[in-house]
């Protein structure tokens, strides 16, 4: 079926991206809650109808690990992006507290399912991630874990790429260099594999393991992340669990695991028949969110 935006009805604002807003809807004729995002361009028609027609591909994109795809159409110079509403919202919004480590076992399933995903990706659609990091990332009250904002659009890529790199940096040290130099980028999917990496381990320490109150510039930042040693996880996670990131952190690309092999490592094979309860491990992580909220409305008079 085919969405437009006379069936819409906007229930409120989810969130601000680089490049627009995400608004949680109501899709009238299938009362089905959604969230659409809406990305400013300045392109012409024609480009924007080329995007429509490569987002398209995304009614293939069918699987437990991806929020699903309801339909994008243009007006004026925006693309509206219409999918699956996660009640629980990006996985940066629920962790971020340093005092509140995120469980082995929940890590383990959040990391389960980005591989699992990603593979999905890479097997059944051809495609690479390329934006891999925790506000990608959504989740559900079900406790169910969903990439989202891959890149399936080359002429959306291609519009959006110049502002890309900010002051938190999921790509890899093959991928900076490339673009830091201008050079055609050269990476590939053991690119997203880094970026799973230092996810993870963002969601354990609770804050980007690159602070920029450290590094006097940008430069300064990726320098590091290209020369400096790779994060670790914070004290208290596995010997498997710190074995597994510190494969996704390898500076080589080429010594990356593949998401096979990722598979198949002891920390993830530990969670098949493991019992991890998801959905109460949300249920606190959105009630503490919800008290940081109302600090934040509610400051405190000095
Ligand atoms: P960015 O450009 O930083 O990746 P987005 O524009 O994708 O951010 O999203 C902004 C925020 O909107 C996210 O951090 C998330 O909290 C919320 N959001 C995005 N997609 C969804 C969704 N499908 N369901 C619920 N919340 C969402």
């Amino acid at each position: 079926f085919k969405i437009n935006m006379d069936e819409i009805e906007v229930l409120g604002e989810l969130g601000k991206g680089n490049y627009g807003s995400v608004h949680k809807v109501l899709h009238r004729p299938l009362n089905i809650e959604m969230a659409m995002k809406e990305i400013r361009l300045e392109l012409d028609e024609s480009k924007l109808n080329g995007i429509i027609m490569e987002l398209d591909i995304l009614h293939r994109a069918v699987a437990p690990e991806i929020v699903e795809f309801f339909g994008a159409f243009t007006i004026e110079s925006c693309v509206y992006y219409c999918m699956e509403y996660m009640n629980a919202g990006s996985l940066d919004t629920l962790t971020g507290d340093a005092h509140l480590r995120v469980p082995e076992d929940v890590l383990r399933r959040i990391t389960a399912a980005m591989i699992r995903g990603l593979k999905f990706l890479k097997d059944e659609l051809q495609i690479m991630h390329r934006d891999v990091k925790p506000t990608n990332v959504l989740i559900n009250k079900k406790g169910e874990v969903k990439l989202c904002d891959f890149g399936v659009s080359g002429q959306l890529e291609k519009s959006l790429a110049k502002t890309n790199i900010g002051c938190q940096s999921y790509m890899a040290p093959e991928r900076i260099k490339s673009e830091t130099a201008n050079q055609n980028p050269t990476y590939t999917v053991s690119s997203d594999v880094w970026s799973v990496g230092l996810s993870i381990v963002e969601l354990a320490k609770g804050c980007y393991p690159y602070p920029p109150e450290t590094y006097s510039n940008v430069f300064a930042q990726l320098q590091a992340i290209v020369n400096g040693a790779a994060p670790t996880l914070p004290k208290g996670y596995s010997d498997d669990a710190n074995d597994f990131v510190a494969k996704c952190l390898e500076k080589d690309p080429n010594r990356r695991p593949t998401y096979a092999q990722l598979l198949e490592h002891p920390f993830l094979l530990a969670d098949k028949d493991a019992e991890v309860d998801m959905v109460g491990w949300v249920a606190a992580a959105l009630e503490r969110r919800a008290a940081r909220g109302i600090s934040s409305l509610n400051p405190i008079q000095a």
